[in-house]
């Protein structure tokens, strides 16, 4: 394996992303030359649907791997040489190599969420999970709430079509179906029913405060996963531990996808519990 690493975050608007640091600190914990740097498509003038080129010189100018963001985990697919199961089966890439064999793709955001909600509510019960928000990060969760064994999942976002096409790629992608979409005012009738909540959208971000749906749906007996990581402590996390929920906040997430993202491009193992004390003083 290589003794240097160089990589890249390639989306528009990426030069806040805590995931540079991340990885960094990570590499120097680990006494490996690691750098990764933002390649911010907007900074750099460079349209989206260029990011074809992006990888050709990514890859030409030494680059042993790149993350790439938002708006380019669809589009970038069509690029490669091989993608992995999980992430072909998904539609979305987060992270290339660029190997011998030609450019990799993969997909943390999905084994990130996994590996995050395994360690974080390892006594989840999956029996009858609700995800609210059908936007790209929640087609990554759901994915990874399947291979999870969720039994029942059920797909509600106020674009009620964009609920039923994630409830159907779903069904059409994972062998046994048991996912349905339901609509947004249908919430106070299903999380009664329902195991666990994992909360997907916007809602909770500092640019959008508040609460997606009705807190006083929130019982003792309802896990509750929000993948906001900013802030980290969200209102709908709030609520759920004032309900006696169990929680699970974002950061899990957002460390995991860097600790898998990590471990692919390095090939080593990195320490999960140092790079989530890292994260969470960033
Ligand atoms: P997106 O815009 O692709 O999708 C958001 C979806 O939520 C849309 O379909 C929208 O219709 C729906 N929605 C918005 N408000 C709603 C409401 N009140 N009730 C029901 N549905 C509603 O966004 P995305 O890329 O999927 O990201 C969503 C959020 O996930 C981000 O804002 C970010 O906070 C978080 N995120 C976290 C991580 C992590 O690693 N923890 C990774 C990616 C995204």
């Amino acid at each position: 394996s290589a003794t240097s690493h160089l990589v890249g975050l390639v989306g528009t608007g990426v030069g806040p992303s805590l995931t540079p640091a991340m990885h960094m600190a990570e590499g120097r914990a680990l006494g490996v030359d690691y750098l990764y740097r933002p390649i911010d498509l907007t900074a750099a003038g460079i349209s989206p649907d260029r990011i074809g080129e992006v990888l050709t010189w990514a890859r030409a100018l030494g680059f042993d791997a790149v993350n790439v963001t938002h708006p380019c985990k669809q589009s970038v697919i069509e690029h490669l040489d091989r993608v992995d199961p999980v992430a072909a089966t998904l539609g979305a890439v987060n992270t290339v190599l660029f190997t011998a064999d030609g450019d990799v793709g993969y997909n943390t955001d999905t084994t990130g969420f996994a590996h995050g909600f395994v360690e974080g509510l390892p006594d989840a019960d999956l029996a009858d999970v609700v995800l609210v928000g059908a936007g790209g990060a929640g087609t990554a969760v759901a994915d990874a709430l399947l291979r999870l064994g969720t039994a029942h999942l059920t797909v509600v976002d106020l674009d009620v079509d964009r609920a039923g096409d994630l409830a159907r790629d779903l069904t059409s992608r994972h062998p046994i179906p048991r996912v349905d979409a339901a609509s947004f005012d249908k919430l106070p009738a299903l999380l009664p029913e329902s195991t666990g909540v994992v909360h997907a959208t916007p809602t909770g971000m500092a640019e959008h405060p508040g609460i997606a749906f009705d807190a006083s749906l929130l019982r003792p007996d309802l896990w509750v996963a929000d993948i906001v990581y900013r802030p980290l402590d969200t209102a709908l996390l709030q609520a759920a531990r004032a309900a006696g929920a169990a929680t699970l906040d974002g950061g899990h997430m957002a460390v995991y996808q860097a600790v898998d993202a990590f471990a692919l491009i390095t090939g080593l193992r990195p320490d999960a519990d140092r790079m989530t004390r890292h994260f969470r003083q960033l």
